[in-house]
């Protein structure tokens, strides 16, 4: 979605608020990692006396690999996010620009997602892995080779 500020950058307390569905293989985003429903996405843009914010939280679920033991889970994300809008370039990199006082949100968002995940992702945290001579899951239970 492409949500519109000319009037939010030009006139200070001015605040927009947003609401949308984003479904991250319809926007044309392709990724590697599998989003189980679509995303979310509640949040206001708000001119704060002359700088433009953007908040944003997002829901959704995403399917996973377990990094240790290889098994497939569905995890659900409730992710908060901020950013400040400006309508050029500056050196800042933490500054997203508004082309046109234009922004494509869905592209925003998902790319805030995709950096907020870890490298790697684990099914629970005390995931035991698998073992490396047999191969079974050994949170299901040790097998000859890790019986101590
Ligand atoms: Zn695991
Ligand atoms: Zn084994």
């Amino acid at each position: 979605m492409i949500l519109k500020l000319r009037r939010v950058f030009e006139v200070p307390g001015e605040r927009k608020d947003i609401s949308f569905t984003c479904d991250p293989e319809k926007t044309g985003y392709l990724t590697d990692k599998t989003f189980s429903t679509p995303i979310n996405v509640s949040g206001c843009v708000v001119n704060h006396a002359g700088v433009v914010e953007l908040s944003t939280d997002c829901k959704f679920a995403m399917k996973h690999e377990c990094d240790r033991c290889l098994i497939e889970f569905e995890r659900e994300y409730d992710l908060h996010f901020e950013h400040t809008l400006v309508l050029k370039a500056y050196k800042d990199d933490d500054l997203v620009v508004c082309e046109n006082a234009e922004l494509d949100v869905d592209e925003l968002v998902i790319n805030d997602i995709l950096l907020s995940l870890p490298t790697k992702i684990l099914c629970r945290d005390d995931c035991k892995g698998l073992c490396p001579t047999c191969g079974k899951d050994l949170n299901e239970g040790g097998c000859e080779h890790t019986q101590s």
